[in-house]
């Protein structure tokens, strides 16, 4: 079920345009998308007002990596740092959002963009649309390359993020993410950013605190700098 619907069903308000911040999470539903092979997500109810229970209750399963989430060093590396350990200061606070029209991420496109040392960069590519529209998983979304992923670690930025379930691409994923997250560098995956413009913005970033977490889902918003 396309999410928008979801959300209308249930009445919820959602107007981008009435609120400071932007929520840029996608919400965690019953049949959402999620990569191949990953536990499906299940939100149930357990206790039920509706049935005579006392209270509403709902038992949660899902992979750590579904939905809008942080990939903590512990997803790549044996002995990198847990979801519980990961650094308030950096994955909090100035972002940039950078669109990129292309089909996948080269240092081309980060070249002119001016870069500096501890930046965080969040990439609004056409996952966007994906993400936000669909609940079925594609092989063919928008990656940053390896060459690219390099330019970020030499640019010594301190966090990316990426509109779509991987910061790499579908085949070749996994370098990637060793490529960054051994530099240092914290990643967000999962992002929807369709509402966003391009720009610099101020992020809050919080993930579950699980103990010893390779990567946790998280609440993200953005608010426009002035
Ligand atoms: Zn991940």
């Amino acid at each position: 079920m396309k999410w928008r619907y979801y959300m209308m069903q249930k009445n919820y308000q959602y107007d981008y345009q009435t609120t400071t911040w932007i929520d840029i999470s996608i919400p965690i539903h019953n049949g959402m998308v999620q990569w191949p092979h990953d536990p499906p997500v299940r939100v149930e109810r357990v206790m039920d007002l509706e049935r005579g229970d006392g209270h509403n209750m709902s038992q949660l399963l899902m992979g750590s990596h579904t939905g809008t989430h942080v990939d903590a060093p512990l997803h790549f590396l044996k002995n990198g740092a847990g979801i519980d350990e990961f650094p308030l200061n950096i994955v909090n606070g100035k972002v940039r959002v950078l669109e990129v029209s292309n089909e996948s991420i080269n240092p081309g496109d980060l070249t002119n963009q001016n870069i500096r040392p501890g930046e965080r960069i969040l990439f609004k590519t056409s996952n966007s649309s994906l993400i936000h529209n669909s609940d079925r998983f594609t092989e063919k979304f928008v990656f940053v390359t390896e060459k690219a992923a390099r330019f970020l670690v030499d640019n010594r930025v301190s966090l990316v993020g990426i509109d779509y379930l991987s910061i790499g691409s579908y085949q070749g994923g996994s370098a990637i993410h060793r490529i960054l997250l051994s530099a240092g560098i914290w990643i967000i995956e999962s992002l929807d950013l369709s509402d966003v413009i391009p720009g610099e913005y101020e992020m809050v970033c919080l993930p579950l605190k699980i103990v010893q977490g390779d990567g946790a889902p998280a609440r993200v918003i953005l608010r426009k700098l002035d």
